[in-house]
C-alpha cells in the first residue's frame, strides 16, 4: 500500500489500554492501596491517583449505583483516546503482560468483547417493546468481577446504548446489572458475541484451582470470602497469609521480584 501506516497498524501498547477499576470510598484503604503498591504501580499511564474520577453514583451496591459506575468508566474511556477499554474491581489484580499479549492477538479491523462469561448458557432478560408487548432475549456476558476488555470500535457502537444517561436507562430497561448490560448491548443490540476466555478470574470460581506454574499467564485474578471461607490463589511465598492474606503482594513479586518491598534473593 502507498499510505502511510496509520496510527492504528503500530503495534499495540500497554499505553494504548485504558484500565477502569471500580471501587467505593468505604475500599479505598482496604482495597485500593493494595492495588497501588502492587499492579497498578506497573501501569501509572493506565490508572493511577490523578486519574480518579467521583461520580456522583450513590454508595451503594445496588443495580442502578453500579450501573452508574459503568457509565462513568464507559465515558471516561470514550473521551480517551485509547484503543481498548478494561473494566475491573478493586478486588482484581491484572497482569499487564498477559493483558497485552491477550489483547496483541485480536486482529485490529475486527469488534471484541472479550472476559470470562459468568454462566455456562445464555442469561435470558424480557426485553420491554412498544405497546406493553416484551420480548425475550437471550444473549452471553462475562462476569464484571473477573473483568472484562472491549475495543475501540465496538465502545463507539454501543454509544447510543451506552454512552451518558443510557447506560443506567439501558440496565433499568432490562432490570439487571451492569455487567449483564453490557453482554445485553454487545448481543442484542450489535449482533456481536462475547469472546470467551479462561485468563480472566473472579472470586466466584475456587481460585486454588489454578496452578502456581499457571499463575503468571492469568489476565486477572481476585480474592474474596466464599461460603465463610477465604477463597485466594494458591501460592508458597514470599509472605505469609497472615501478611498477604489476598496473594496479591507474593504473586506480585513473583512477576516483578525487583519490587523495592520484595525479598531480594541472595546473589549466587
Ligand atoms: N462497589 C461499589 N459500591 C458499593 C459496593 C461495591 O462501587 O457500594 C464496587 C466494589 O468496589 C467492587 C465492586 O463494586 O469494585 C464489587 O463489589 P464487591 O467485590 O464488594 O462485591 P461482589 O459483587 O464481588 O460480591
Ligand atoms: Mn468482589
Amino acid at each position: 500500500r502507498l499510505c502511510p501506516p496509520s496510527p492504528l497498524s503500530r503495534e499495540l501498547r500497554l499505553h494504548d489500554v485504558f484500565i477502569a477499576v471500580k471501587t467505593t470510598r468505604a475500599f479505598h484503604r482496604s482495597r485500593l492501596e493494595l492495588l497501588l503498591d502492587t499492579w497498578v504501580s506497573r501501569t501509572r499511564e493506565q490508572v493511577t491517583r490523578s486519574h480518579l474520577v467521583v461520580t456522583n453514583c450513590s454508595a451503594e451496591h445496588s443495580h442502578p449505583a453500579l450501573s452508574c459506575k459503568m457509565a462513568a468508566e464507559f465515558d471516561t474511556f470514550l473521551a480517551s483516546r485509547l484503543r481498548w477499554f478494561c473494566h475491573v474491581d478493586d478486588d482484581n489484580y491484572v497482569n499487564p503482560r498477559a493483558l497485552l499479549k491477550l489483547l496483541k492477538a485480536f486482529p485490529q479491523t475486527r469488534d471484541v468483547y472479550v472476559g470470562r462469561p459468568s454462566l455456562n448458557r445464555p442469561i435470558r432478560a424480557s426485553e420491554p417493546r412498544p405497546h406493553n408487548r416484551t420480548r425475550l432475549v437471550q444473549f452471553w456476558f462475562a462476569t464484571g468481577g473477573a473483568g472484562f476488555c472491549i475495543n475501540r470500535e465496538l465502545a463507539l457502537k454501543m454509544a447510543p446504548w451506552a454512552s451518558g444517561s443510557r447506560f443506567v436507562e439501558t440496565s433499568a430497561l432490562i432490570r439487571l446489572p451492569d455487567d449483564c448490560t453490557v453482554g445485553y448491548i454487545v448481543e442484542c443490540k450489535l449482533g456481536g458475541r462475547l469472546q470467551p476466555s479462561p485468563l480472566f478470574h473472579s472470586h466466584l470460581e475456587t481460585l486454588q484451582l489454578l496452578g502456581a506454574s499457571q499463575l503468571p499467564e492469568q489476565v486477572t485474578l481476585s480474592y474474596g470470602v466464599f461460603e465463610g471461607k477465604l477463597n485466594v490463589i494458591k501460592l508458597q511465598g514470599p509472605f505469609s497469609p497472615e501478611e498477604d492474606p489476598s496473594r496479591f503482594r507474593s504473586l506480585h513479586c513473583l512477576l516483578y521480584p525487583d519490587t523495592p518491598w520484595c525479598p531480594q534473593l541472595m546473589a549466587r
